[in-house]
């Protein structure tokens, strides 16, 4: 008899492991409270999968999330990978709320072609028709097929493989919640197995030699609308923000007034990129914007923009090194 692929079971919280005090409560309960192994014991089916070891690395809400959870969830990941060669892949179990977040965080931190899957739930464990055990089945599926190796960091939700750069949650409810905006999924999973028709080789990740600071920066995100509160922006800077993002209107517009609190700022600007509030779409580079120092932010939605300037900051880059990036 073959041995079972190993596989490393991370878990941080979220509806997956959500409790309600009633079946039928699907949004009222408390998401992060059922810890892995309980999750793992509910799916007994799972054995005959993989032989899986557990780590509960946080037990939140992931709008709780800190960057503290990101630090020890990056470095533990990091280390497994380093240290145990026959590891097959690892899933990661997380509130859906900020899935794609720390996904294209370690998109852009872990170089390694094993697969590392993302996963979460939109109905608590305690729901008729919960999702959560189905969609942790499939990212144990897709974690531990060779198929999966070297295509990035991915997601699983509702049978659909997403790459971290492209996936988004879209919907407050329902279990088809994630879409990859524009260039949709790369593939899909099911009793045949893992299909990836439209993935390509993962790019190496920027940042997979940089060490993390302890205290990471503060990046902030403004959204763009008619008529913004002009004080925003002076505010933020005299806060000592370093970088910001801008959810600009249409394809990254800035409006007069924040150009003009920008070219009125006394002191340097920090990194700024411009994302759109669109949802799918590039944003462009635009001579004006740039000569404020604004990159855009290409396909990236803000919370990946955000995410990609804290890592360039801590890196120390430059404009023109960040924009290589994008
Ligand atoms: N509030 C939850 C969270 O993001 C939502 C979810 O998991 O779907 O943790």
């Amino acid at each position: 008899m073959t041995a079972l692929p190993k596989l490393l079971l991370l878990a941080t919280g979220g509806t997956i492991a959500g409790r309600a005090s009633d079946v039928t409560s699907l949004n009222h309960y408390s998401a992060g409270v059922i810890t892995a192994e309980e999750l793992l014991q509910s799916l007994p089916q799972l054995k005959r999968l993989a032989a899986i070891e557990v780590e509960q690395i946080a037990n939140v809400d992931s709008a709780d999330l800190t960057f503290a959870h990101w630090q020890r969830l990056v470095t533990r990941l990091r280390d497994v990978l380093a240290a145990d060669s026959d590891l097959a892949g690892v899933v990661i179990t997380h509130g859906t709320n900020t899935l794609e977040e720390t996904a294209w965080l370690l998109q852009l931190l872990i170089d390694d072609p094993r697969p590392v899957v993302l996963v979460g739930a939109m109905r608590p464990a305690t729901a008729l028709s919960a999702d959560g055990p189905l969609n942790l089945f499939q990212a144990m599926q897709v974690a531990k097929a060779p198929e999966s190796r070297g295509h990035g960091v991915l997601v699983v939700m509702d049978g659909w493989i997403h790459a971290a750069r492209e996936v988004t949650k879209v919907a407050t409810q329902g279990v088809g919640a994630f879409e990859s905006s524009g260039i949709g999924p790369l593939g899909w999973v099911d009793d045949a197995g893992v299909h990836l028709p439209q993935s390509q080789s993962a790019r190496p990740a920027p940042f997979s030699g940089l060490q993390l600071a302890e205290a990471w920066p503060q990046v902030a995100i403004l959204h763009g609308c008619v008529e913004p509160p002009s004080a925003l922006i002076p505010a933020l800077l005299s806060a000592g923000v370093r970088g910001l993002v801008f959810t600009g209107t249409g394809a990254g517009q800035l409006s007069a007034l924040e150009r003009c609190a920008l070219e009125d700022w006394p002191g340097p600007l920090p990194l700024m990129l411009r994302a759109n509030r669109c949802g799918s779409g590039p944003v462009h580079r635009d001579e004006k914007f740039a000569r404020l120092g604004l990159l855009p932010a290409g396909r990236l939605s803000p919370p990946k923009a955000r995410v990609l300037l804290l890592l360039a900051l801590m890196a120390g880059l430059d404009r023109a090194q960040l924009s290589n990036l994008i």
